[in-house]
């Protein structure tokens, strides 16, 4: 007899978040999402692994040997609503831990800790999502979710990255976006003359001026901010110091370790 698929999908407060545990899984497989991103997708088929759309993880090689450990925090790039697995979507680099990533084959396994952190869709409220490159992980996460749940929010993405070759998930975020209207993405790339890709689209970083007018748009939005810390830092500054939002209004995920 089939196996049922692991369901991930585990709604509530926020004071009900699953338990974390250790888990030892296999890798399904692995994709090169962009020239500095892969993508990492690891089995949960016959475990008890449950998150919210949209938590972390702790990923362990226990035998790496390197300078900062054998431990990295990702959040999660899949969603809840993917059934069977979790996935993990990184910047690579030439560190020992993310060479034995990298380095991962097809059942090959890792350590999981998780789900952890408090990142969490609020399904009753309007959302604008601010990413800043590899931040877009958890936002990639609710975007699906919020697909696959006809969740009928109205929600906005604002995506920055330093060329359009590092938007990661563009294509796939432009196909959500046209079966479900309610879920908008706009993309800005600050660093258009690096690119060998011709971009004809908004350049330089995401200010206060653009995040008024798509904010204007929404009924009392719930405001996300994920990316590196100087990223979060100045855009929390904006959502706080011109626009005034009330900081209950602001969830973000720092991605400390870069
Ligand atoms: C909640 C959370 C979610 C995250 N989600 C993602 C994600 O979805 N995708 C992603 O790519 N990354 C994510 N990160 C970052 C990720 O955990 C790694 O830190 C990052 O990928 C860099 O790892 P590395 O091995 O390439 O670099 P390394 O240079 O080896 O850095 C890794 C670790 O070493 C520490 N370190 C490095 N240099 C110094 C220094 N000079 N002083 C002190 N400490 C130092 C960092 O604090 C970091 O923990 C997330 C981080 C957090 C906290």
């Amino acid at each position: 007899m089939a196996v049922p698929p692991t369901v991930h999908v585990s709604e509530g407060s926020p004071f009900e978040l699953p338990r974390p545990q250790r888990y030892v899984l296999p890798l399904l497989d692995s994709r090169r999402e962009s020239a500095t991103a892969m993508t990492f997708r690891f089995s949960t088929e016959g475990t008890s692994f449950r998150y919210r759309s949209n938590q972390a993880i702790r990923l362990a090689f226990p035998g790496v040997d390197d300078p900062w450990g054998p431990v990295r925090s990702f959040s999660l790039s899949s969603s809840p609503s993917e059934l069977g697995f979790i996935s993990v979507t990184c910047k690579i680099s030439d560190t020992p831990f993310k060479r034995a990533l990298e380095r991962l084959a097809p059942g090959d396994t890792a350590e999981v800790y998780g789900p952890l952190g408090a990142f969490l869709l609020d399904g009753q409220r309007p959302s604008l999502f601010l990413a800043g490159g590899i931040g877009i992980t958890p936002f990639r996460g609710m975007y699906r979710y919020a697909a696959d749940t006809g969740d009928p929010q109205e929600r906005r993405l604002l995506y920055s990255a330093r060329v359009p070759e590092e938007l990661v998930f563009r294509a796939e975020l432009d196909e959500i976006s046209r079966k479900s209207p309610q879920l908008q993405v706009q993309y800005t790339v600050t660093r258009p003359k690096e690119s060998k890709e011709k971009w004809n689209g908004r350049t330089g970083r995401i200010g206060a001026r653009w995040i008024r007018e798509t904010a204007e748009t929404l009924d009392r939005p719930r405001y996300y901010v994920a990316g590196l810390p100087s990223m979060v830092q100045d855009v929390v500054m904006i959502l706080t110091g011109p626009l005034g939002v009330p900081e209950d209004d602001i969830d973000y995920e720092v991605f400390r370790g870069y």
